[in-house]
């Protein structure tokens, strides 16, 4: 694949033009991009993540059925070792006994024919084999859930 200089920012905000259209009737969007480094990434691959939770973060709220829109909050930052993009929702929350659960090929809460169940497991893939990053999440049943993946800035293969 096709590893080049990638910036994060470009990503979230490429992935936002994508996205608000889908996202705009369910949440509002707070975008806190901080400058970061470039990271050696494939860019196609970061982007497809970044859609993926953007996505799942607009169902969490649409399915927690409030009045009004919900809130994400896409925020960028790193720590000098690694460059960091958490995208926080006002949805659902999950629900601690499937906590174990959602990063595996097939698992999904959504209604048959609503969700593959592979946005989570494909974006573990990429982040973590294939950039030796790391994804993520906190997450409180009725209050919301934030994912957050890390990108090493210094890649110890190529
Ligand atoms: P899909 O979106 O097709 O269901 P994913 O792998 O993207 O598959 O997510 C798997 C499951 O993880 C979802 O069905 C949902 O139960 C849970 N999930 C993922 N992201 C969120 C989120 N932001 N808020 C609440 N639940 C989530
Ligand atoms: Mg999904």
């Amino acid at each position: 694949h096709n590893f080049e200089e990638f910036d994060l920012n470009e990503g979230v905000k490429n992935t936002l033009t994508v996205a608000r259209n889908e996202v705009k009737y369910v949440a509002e969007v707070q975008e806190n991009l901080n400058e970061v480094p470039a990271v050696r990434a494939v860019g196609g691959q970061i982007n497809q993540v970044l859609l993926n939770l953007i996505m799942n973060a607009a169902h969490a709220i649409k399915a927690k059925g409030i009045d009004g829109l919900g809130l994400i909050t896409v925020s960028t930052y790193t720590d000098g070792q690694f460059v960091y993009c958490s995208i926080a929702d006002t949805g659902t929350g999950i629900a601690e006994e499937i906590k174990q659960d959602v990063f595996n090929p097939f698992f999904t809460t959504k209604p048959v024919g609503q969700g593959t169940g592979l946005g989570l497991s494909i974006s573990y893939d990429i982040i973590v084999n294939k950039h030796q990053g790391d994804i993520s999440f906190k997450s409180e049943a009725g209050i919301g859930t934030t994912f957050v993946i890390k990108l090493p800035l210094i890649r110890k293969t190529e």
